[in-house]
């Protein structure tokens, strides 16, 4: 046979889309064509793909016109990834291998000139994509992409070492036989998901001493799913805490964690130790907007869909570029970013817990009982500026962190567990979602009004509040979204008077 098909797939965000490759070999001026990949990759690919073959010991056809043609031609096909279906193509074409024994299998890898096969990104992307769509196929990896890949239910997914072991495969029979007795190691392997993972390991808040006031409110924001805003002068434990903030969310269900560790692998920085674990991504924030929200081409997903069913901690908050922050809030809201760029769309999950930190003023002392302040008001009125108020309106709480003076480190006994603190956390989600169906900050305006279930002197208190403060009715509810997380970590039906109280604190960090 001169023709033939392999089956591939291409990756667009999170989808996984069928590529064909097909290989056609023809008698005249030999040559080695290749179609659909971009220029800069093509001469890359046609050299892994002729050096393995024939250091694998296989014959590359080169007194043959070869042309391949991968299809669509208009989905991004980048890096290497289609160098073991290119090279199956040529052997099948040439009829080293049986095609007809290739249907049913898809195929993705990386070659060396040697002919082992290389980690591809994404397989883990690839074979949720495959299992979410309801497609049974039998994928075929590179060892590493396989074991990645085999974490998702009900695959059948195959890992190979080298291209021979995945050449043996589909050899006529007796070929094969010959090939077998060969002393050459095997690495070919059908590949389970690894046995249960151990329990997930997040620094714990019982190495945080004092800050009792800063651990209350990282119990409400993961108990209510609320972004958090910490405001303190340098050193004051801010991202200690943030660090520790993704231990106390509930633990992750599986369709979660297959949807964080696709993210993961689409970036190429999934490991399998890290899963059923939240991430927490923490920028630096000289970080380009793209690099925060994705973007590139092909489009690749960012910091804060790598945060995706986890954290997303952002220190020196005011300090990001506006353009970055401003990009924040459509995320903020869907739980998505979409990127465009040129003809083509990219959407990739980012629904995270966003806990930012920052300094009161631009020297960092103002209101410190350590040291004095020596900005001007201008300058401080400048500096929190940097923030929009649309964007601060997505942050429900603000709180003060105080730093903690050296003598009552000493005399502070050791924090509380993060387990311990989980436990509450735990049983306050699941309050709220009996009630309502999802966690109080997804409620929208009309459904908080509903849930809140104020009493007479909370409902006062709250407008009392909300008039003294000059609320918008926005900020009016964000602090009924948190009075209401106050109210079911005591597990209380309605929201009483001291639960809109704490709530009210929570709104005064900052000066506007
Ligand atoms: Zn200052």
């Amino acid at each position: 046979m001169s023709l033939s098909l392999v089956q591939s797939r291409a990756l667009l965000g999170l989808e996984a889309a069928s590529v064909t490759v097909e290989v056609h070999l023809a008698n005249g001026l030999p040559s080695f064509t290749l179609v659909g990949l971009a220029e800069t990759e093509v001469k890359e690919a046609r050299e892994r793909v002729r050096s393995a073959i024939q250091n694998a010991g296989l014959e590359f056809p080169n007194n043959k016109r070869i042309t391949v043609n991968l299809a669509p031609a208009d989905l991004p096909k980048d890096s290497g990834r289609f160098d073991l279906p290119i090279a199956l193509g040529i052997l099948a074409a040439s009829d080293q291998i049986q095609a007809a024994r290739l249907a049913g299998h898809e195929f993705a890898g990386e070659l060396s000139l040697s002919g082992e096969l290389r980690p591809v990104r994404g397989a883990l992307a690839m074979a949720l994509a495959l299992h979410t769509r309801g497609i049974a196929t039998r994928l075929v990896l590179p060892t590493e992409s396989a074991q990645e890949a085999a974490l998702v239910p009900g695959g059948e997914v195959y890992g190979a070492k080298h291209l021979l072991d995945v050449v043996r495969r589909f050899m006529a029979e007796d070929a094969a036989q010959q090939q077998a007795e060969a002393p050459a190691a095997d690495g070919w392997a059908r590949v389970h998901a690894a046995a249960a993972a151990a329990m997930p390991l997040y620094a714990d808040l019982a190495d945080v001493k004092g800050h009792a006031g800063a651990r209350r409110a990282l119990e409400i924001a993961a108990a209510g799913g609320h972004s958090l805003l910490m405001v303190g002068e340098p050193g004051s434990g801010k991202s200690m805490l943030a660090q520790r903030f993704a231990g106390l969310l509930p633990p992750m269900s599986v369709d979660e964690a297959l949807e964080s560790a696709a993210v993961a692998s689409l970036g190429g920085s999934f490991s399998t130790a890290r899963w059923m674990t939240r991430p927490t991504s923490a920028p630096h924030h000289t970080s380009s907007a793209v690099a925060l929200v994705g973007g590139g081409s092909p489009p690749r997903p960012g910091e804060i869909s790598q945060a995706h069913h986890g954290v997303l901690f952002l220190d020196e908050f005011p300090e990001f570029a506006r353009s970055a922050l401003e990009a924040l809030r459509e995320p903020l809201e869907t739980g998505t970013i979409t990127i465009a760029r040129a003809a083509r769309r990219a959407e990739f999950p980012a629904r995270f817990q966003l806990i930012a930190a920052m300094n009161p003023c631009p020297c960092g002392y103002l209101g410190s009982t350590l040291k004095g302040c020596r900005c001007t008001p201008d300058q401080i009125l400048r500096y929190q500026g940097k923030l929009s108020g649309p964007l601060l309106d997505r942050i429900d709480l603000h709180i003060e962190v105080p730093a903690v003076s050296a003598q009552q480190l000493l005399g502070a006994p050791a924090g509380e567990s993060t387990g311990s603190i989980r436990t509450r956390v735990v049983a306050a989600r699941e309050f709220a979602v009996q009630r309502q169906g999802s966690p109080n900050q997804a409620l929208q305006a009309g459904a908080i009004d509903k849930h809140a279930a104020l009493d007479d002197a909370a409902r006062k208190f709250m407008v009392n509040a909300a008039a003294k403060l000059g609320w918008s009715a926005r900020s009016t509810h964000r602090a009924l979204k948190v009075a209401r997380t106050v109210a079911d970590l005591a597990g209380a039906e309605s929201v009483r008077a001291e639960h809109v109280a704490e709530a009210v604190q929570y709104r005064r960090a900052l000066r506007h």
